[in-house]
Parts: C-alpha cells; sequence; structure tokens
C-alpha cells in the first residue's frame, strides 16, 4: 500500500527505476526473516561509461563510486519511510565488497534478484541485469523489509541471443557466453574470481576496484544511449 509514495520519493530525489518484490523464494542467507525488497536503480552516465576504452579509467571510478553513494542515501530514505511506519527495513549497499564476505564472492544479498523478481531486467551473459530503458548501464541498490509489498511481475527473459560481445570483450576469460537460466549458479555466466582477479590489474585505477568493459560493450546500453 505504500508502494507510490515510496516510488514518488525515490523518483523526486534521482532514482532512474524502482522495484517491488516478494524474495520468499530467495531471500538473504544472512537475514531469511527479510520477505520483501524494494531495488533502487540509478542510470550511470553514458559519457562517463563511453571513457572505458579497452580498460576503465579515474572518470568511470569516480562516477561508479558517486552513483554507489546516491544509491546508498536513497535507500537510507526508504529506511526511515519503513521504519516511521512500524517495519524492519535493512539497507543492502550499493556496493558490497564487506570484509566478512573476502574469497565468498557475495554479499549479503544480490541486488539483482531483487531488480530480477521484480521486473526491473534480466540476467545478460555478462552477469548484469540487463534493463529495458539503460541495458545494463545502471547500479543499485536494496532495501530488504518485513513491509508487505505487492511485488511486480518479473520481465520475460529474452536473453542476449547469439550475441557474444562481451564474452569477447572480456579480458579475463570470465563470461561463460551461455545464456543464464533462472534459478541456475551465477558460475553458469560468469566465473566471479577469475572478473574480480582481473579487476585488481588495473590497480592504477581506483586500486583495482572496477572494470566496467563488458557495461561498455553491452549493444542494450549503447542502443540507449544513441536514442537519448
Ligand atoms: S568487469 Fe571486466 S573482467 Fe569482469 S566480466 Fe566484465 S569485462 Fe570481464
Ligand atoms: S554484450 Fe551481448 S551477450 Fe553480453 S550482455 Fe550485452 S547483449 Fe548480452
Amino acid at each position: 500500500m505504500f508502494e507510490k509514495e515510496i516510488e514518488a520519493m525515490l523518483r523526486s530525489n534521482g532514482a532512474s527505476l524502482v522495484g517491488f518484490s516478494c524474495v520468499e523464494s530467495a531471500p538473504s542467507p544472512d537475514y531469511p526473516e527479510f520477505k520483501y525488497a524494494v531495488t533502487i536503480a540509478r542510470k550511470m552516465s553514458d559519457t562517463v561509461i563511453e571513457t572505458i576504452d579497452g580498460r576503465p579509467t579515474m572518470s568511470y571510478f569516480q562516477h561508479y563510486r558517486i552513483t554507489n553513494t546516491k544509491l546508498d542515501l536513497l535507500a537510507l530514505c526508504v529506511v526511515d519511510f519503513i521504519e516511521e511506519r512500524g517495519f524492519r527495513a535493512l539497507p543492502v549497499a550499493a556496493s558490497q565488497s564487506t570484509p566478512y564476505a573476502k574469497g565468498e564472492y557475495r554479499g549479503i544479498f544480490p541486488h539483482k534478484t531483487g531488480a530480477l523478481l521484480s521486473g526491473l531486467g534480466y540476467i545478460g551473459k555478462n552477469g548484469l541485469l540487463i534493463t529495458e530503458e539503460f541495458g545494463p548501464r545502471v547500479r543499485f541498490a536494496t532495501v530488504l523489509t518485513d513491509m508487505p509489498l505487492k511485488a511486480q511481475r518479473p520481465m520475460i527473459n529474452d536473453g542476449c541471443g547469439a550475441c557474444l560481445i562481451c564474452k569477447n570483450a572480456c579480458p579475463a576469460g570470465a563470461i561463460t557466453g551461455e545464456n543464464y537460466v533462472v534459478g541456475a549458479e551465477r558460475g553458469s555466466v560468469i566465473d566471479a574470481k577469475k572478473c574480480s582477479d582481473h579487476m585488481k590489474t588495473y590497480n592504477d585505477v581506483g586500486r583495482g576496484a572496477v572494470c566496467g568493459i563488458c557495461v561498455a560493450v553491452c549493444p542494450k546500453g549503447k542502443n540507449k544511449a544513441k536514442k537519448g
């Protein structure tokens, strides 16, 4: 019943997309008591993404960081909104590289799960959420909650078809080239360790925390940028 208010508040403060889902079928392993999720998406700048040419740039690293910060602030607004109405709300940071998860390559809750279940997009061969509006040029934050939310419908996954552009562009060889099937392990499409290890080779760009090549080359995002 609060979905419209939450969405209006988020959009007026700079969210690009907002999704609501029931995550009972795929809860956070750490906090399974939260059955609902608010997914907040923020579009990344096309101009900044296009500075990535075979390797990440400082512009991309800085934009990535500030986008995460913006998303975390938007999540904070949702937490306040929900708690003021007597429910519990747990923010899941846009970037989840927490020490406890070191070596595990997972966070508290995958943003992609909430985004997928709320119909914001489908999971592409690059392992990223591909949105209708912006392709993979978006970042996410999530708020897990016990506030009952009316879930939106998942999108029909039209997949990437025969496209292999990101697989061929990935310098780490981390992308398998398989289409993602709902419920499959993430490893079926992307080797998270290879990806993470490769990012560390860019230690001159934000000490090796970003890459973004598979975001920049994806035609789903590029086509949108041209239209815009
Ligand atoms: S972020 Fe870079 S290393 Fe990781 S999958 Fe994409 S292109 Fe490959
Ligand atoms: S580059 Fe092609 S295969 Fe990779 S995510 Fe984009 S559409 Fe899918």
